[in-house]
């Protein structure tokens, strides 16, 4: 019988690969929605070369020329926000969450509401509203997969065992093109410095993120989030070979290590082949070839969204809401390049300080209105202390 997908992000890096490995195997997978942003042309394309029902542009300014490159054809052409949760209520047996950013947010949470499988790349609405996301999820009988590789490997680990003889987990992080970096260097790392990840291929954002870690950060976040461990009980480990992507420790002291090539369409795979498994169209390790596996301490004076990551467990309530908005805008700023690469992480810190003591927000009850104000407030104020610190 075909499976009836829909693929949120699907233009980005993540959509990409999720569409090169269902085009390969085409009498399995009926295309329901896909949606993008701004790349109409590809948005378009794959809509017609996988015969979608329906694409949706996030941008309401888009929806003319998406209308026109579809014009003929079947697919039904939708633009804005609302469209977009709309189009993940329309029935499906899978769905991938991958766009970027808190705006992953409503859709992720509509398509939980099918009561079926949400294959989730989009970290930052676990950061932002993991016990809203856990709670949907639950009550509607849904099951989530995690596409992030760590988080993929960590699930595939502690598949037949029993959590409650997990010890610690451990995410690895291959450290960026900064990994070696002295502070005085990184304070002056340009975009283009930020965006040479020696490791991965990835949309932009994300790749920024492992140069400063906030992806590592978004990670030990998701990780409690998603499997549910304890903050002392989850660990980062440099590992400048990005084959390792986690280990679990258990109460006898085996660690189980999940390993594989750089190629998200690993984790992508596994999540669409689940709970079976079934070839997929990556390198085959030669550990004879690569000889030798490094692994570091990660250091959080130079990196301190590991650290500011460990206070916002600690806070616990909103304030991973705060952290990833406040993040999101500092990003936006480093690309545009009015902050440097170490203000993002004071920008975060700033903004996290600034909010706590505005009471009510921390401890407010998770529902997607008061998640959204909260992320709404967090972007504001991190873009008023970026516009402080420019004056
Ligand atoms: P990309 O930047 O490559 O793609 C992002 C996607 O989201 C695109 O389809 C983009 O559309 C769309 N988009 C951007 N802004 C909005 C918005 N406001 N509303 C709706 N859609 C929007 O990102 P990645 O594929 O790299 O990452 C996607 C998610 O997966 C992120 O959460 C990331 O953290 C996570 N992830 C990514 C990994 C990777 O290897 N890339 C690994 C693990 C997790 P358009 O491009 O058309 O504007």
């Amino acid at each position: 019988m075909m499976r009836r997908i829909s693929i949120f992000g699907a233009t980005g890096s993540i959509g990409q690969n999720t569409l090169d490995l269902i085009g390969r195997r085409p009498d399995e997978f009926q295309v329901v929605a896909l949606t993008g942003g701004r790349n109409v042309a590809q948005l378009a394309k794959d809509a017609l070369d996988f015969n979608a029902e329906i694409a949706v542009t996030a941008h309401e300014d888009c929806y003319a020329d998406l209308k026109q490159a579809l014009a003929g054809s079947t697919v039904t052409v939708a633009a804005g926000e609302d469209a977009i949760v709309a189009a993940a209520r329309r029935p499906v047996d899978w769905t991938m969450s991958a766009i970027v950013g808190a705006a992953g947010l409503p859709p992720g949470l509509a398509a939980l509401e099918q009561g079926k499988v949400l294959a989730l790349a989009n970290k930052e609405s676990l950061v932002t509203a993991g016990p809203l996301i856990n709670a949907t999820a639950k009550r509607y009988g849904a099951t989530i997969l995690p596409v992030d590789s760590e988080h993929s490997a960590v699930f595939q680990a502690l598949i037949g065992e029993d959590k409650r003889a997990v010890e610690r987990v451990i995410i690895t992080a291959s450290g960026g093109p900064f990994r070696d970096w002295p502070v005085s260097k990184l304070a002056k790392a340009t975009l283009e410095q930020a965006l040479n990840h020696p490791n991965w291929v990835m949309g932009q954002r994300i790749t920024i993120d492992s140069a400063s870690m906030f992806n590592k950060a978004l990670e030990v976040i998701e990780t409690k989030e998603f499997f549910g461990f304890q903050p002392d009980q989850i660990e980062v480990l440099v590992h400048p070979e990005s084959l390792v992507h986690a280990l679990v420790g258990f109460n006898d002291g085996a660690l189980m290590a999940h390993l594989g090539a750089p190629d998200m369409r690993h984790a992508i795979g596994f999540a669409l082949n689940w709970p079976e498994r079934a070839p997929l169209p990556v390198d085959r390790l030669d550990l004879a070839r690569v000889g030798q596996l490094r692994f570091e301490a990660p250091d959080e004076v130079r990196f301190p969204a590991l650290r500011l990551a460990r206070e916002v467990m600690a806070s616990g309530g909103m304030a991973g809401a705060v952290f990833n908005a406040a993040k999101e805008i500092a990003l936006d700023a480093f690309i545009a390049r009015q902050i440097g690469f170490l203000d993002m992480a004071q920008v975060v810190e700033d903004t996290l300080t600034k909010m706590s003591s505005e009471p009510g927000l921390i401890d407010a009850a998770f529902n997607l209105d008061n998640v959204t104000q909260t992320d709404h407030l967090a972007r504001v104020r991190a873009a008023e202390l970026i516009s402080v610190r420019n004056q």
